[in-house]
């Protein structure tokens, strides 16, 4: 079972970067819920550790602390921009990453770039507390500036915001080497109330033939359902064997004599 803890940048009276609209700890909180869940439902043997689930505040030691003790494989800090320019994304690792965080921030940088494409400001180091504290692999990123018009109107579509859920989720399940769950075609199911097309004919036979009441021809049988179709058969058979003809009635009355008679 891999771990992987997703931080979600600010919170609580800390609303990190604002403007147009938006306040980064909010995109923050969305991206990191959508990640555990896309993560979990989509690749097997994964568990996603979130710093916060809620709009609370947190100081970045007790993020950092908390992912540590949890032992989590790596770990990813959720950030929007502020500071204008252009706009776009970037990433960061720390200024002396491990190799395995330099790998991460490769495969990561790439999967996020592939899915929501725009400007790519590129794959920065910082001395950064999360990626510096973190015991584990670990990157940064900063998704589209608050403060950029553009980037702005993005992180107010859905599409935008599903885009970089995706790219974290891809980018964590390369690096990671995740296996995608099965997901099983959804077959639809049958109306028990009509016979298969197969089965027809020989269904209104039976039924005809007073077998079957003629209700839920898909239903599964149960034995005593069976005990009546089978008893029902019995005695069509006997009163073949005894020569009886007439009606139900006066068949049921000769049947019970036959069989009064052989006792
Ligand atoms: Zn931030």
């Amino acid at each position: 079972m891999k771990k992987v803890w997703i931080d979600a940048g600010h919170g609580g009276r800390d609303p990190g970067a604002v403007g147009n609209g938006i306040q980064e700890k909010d995109i923050a909180l969305t991206v990191s819920l959508g990640i555990k869940q896309r993560l979990e439902a989509g690749y097997q043997h994964v568990q996603v550790l979130l710093s916060r689930s809620t709009d609370i505040f947190l100081e970045l030691r007790d993020r950092t602390t908390m992912a540590n003790r949890a032992g989590a494989d790596i770990l990813i800090s959720i950030h929007c921009n502020a500071g204008g320019g252009q706009g776009g994304f970037e990433s960061f690792r720390h200024t002396n990453a491990s190799q395995a965080s330099v790998r991460l921030q490769n495969t990561l940088h790439k999967a996020i770039m592939n899915k929501f494409g725009g400007i790519d400001r590129g794959q920065k180091i910082a001395n950064f507390h999360m990626v510096r504290e973190s015991n584990m692999p670990a990157v940064l990123t900063e998704n589209l500036f608050v403060d950029v018009v553009a980037d702005a109107n993005r992180l107010k579509q859905k599409s935008v915001i599903d885009a970089i859920i995706d790219g974290h989720v891809q980018g964590i399940a390369n690096h990671l080497g995740l296996t995608a769950k099965e997901v099983r075609p959804v077959t639809p199911e049958r109306d028990i109330n009509v016979p298969s097309p197969w089965a027809e004919s020989s269904w209104r036979e039976a039924r005809a033939n007073g077998y079957f009441d003629g209700t839920r021809p898909g239903a599964p049988i149960t034995r005593e359902e069976t005990a009546i179709v089978i008893n029902r058969l019995r005695r069509n058979f006997l009163a073949l064997f005894a020569g009886v003809n007439g009606n139900i009635r006066e068949i049921e009355e000769r049947l019970q004599k036959i069989e009064a008679d052989q006792e």
